[in-house]
């Protein structure tokens, strides 16, 4: 889907120049030399490939971006076609696509967490999918990070201590670094710009795991659903603990 109308998309991008491809929440960025900033949200399945430009185009692929004479072209796809394309321009966001996000885990320190925790008195899951509470966090990090930390999902974040913030705020650091280093999860649909697939479904403990022994105790991972998410737990290492009285 466009965000920006297709004239004025085209208008941007032709013979633009990218200066600088960055990451905000599960956001890429494109910035263009002119001040615009090329914005997507792959969503559930949007591929970003890089193809010779001889290649047929499939029917899921819906933008093409010629990179240049000689280069090889970058091609949008989506089989459901949830992603979202648009442009940012240097007047400012008419797509709006990134009000109100959030810093990430990595834009945050641990105590700029805890607070943000603390303001909500909601339970942990649904609170850490909220992108304007942390942003860049999914379902499958999500639940990977609350396993690590022993939490249950429907823990109150208001019942953390600052300790157990803190705990919590470095293990879903060290998820989603080693899932930016594995080049990202590919339970079904993912690829890399190359084609390639992911490499952090080889490390995970309760996503996709229905069944499977737990890593740390060896009872079988369960699957339920928190906030009308499908959420995957061990419900031994993540007992659910009855809300301590939180300090005004
Ligand atoms: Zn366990």
């Amino acid at each position: 889907v466009l965000l920006t109308p297709e004239k004025p998309f085209r208008r941007i991008l032709t013979g633009a120049i990218i200066r600088e491809i960055r990451r905000k929440g599960k956001f890429i960025l494109f910035d263009l030399t002119s001040g615009d900033t090329l914005t997507v949200h792959l969503r559930m399945t949007g591929q970003f490939l890089l193809s010779d430009p001889g290649r047929p185009i499939d029917k899921h692929t819906h933008v093409v971006f010629d990179l240049g004479p000689g280069e090889r072209q970058l091609r949008y796809r989506d089989v459901r076609k949830f992603g979202r394309l648009g442009i940012q321009s240097r007047e400012g966001d008419a797509t709006g696509s990134l009000e109100g996000l959030a810093p990430d885990p990595f834009e945050l320190d641990a105590e700029g967490f805890y607070r943000r925790l603390r303001q909500k008195n909601r339970a942990l899951k649904p609170l850490l999918l909220d992108q304007r509470v942390v942003s860049g966090l999914g379902n499958i990090y999500v639940d990977e990070s609350l396993h690590r930390a022993g939490l249950h999902p429907l823990t109150p974040a208001g019942a953390l201590d600052r300790e157990q913030a803190r705990y919590l705020w470095r293990l879903i650091r060290a998820v989603l670094r080693q899932a930016i280093r594995a080049k990202g999860t590919t339970v079904s649909d993912y690829r890399g710009p190359e084609g390639i697939v992911g490499g952090f479904q080889r490390f995970l403990r309760v996503y996709d795991c229905t069944g499977d022994p737990c890593r740390v105790c060896r009872t079988p991972i369960e699957k339920t659903r928190v906030g009308g998410r499908g959420t995957h737990l061990c419900p031994v290492c993540q007992k659910r603990e009855k809300p301590r009285t939180i300090r005004p």
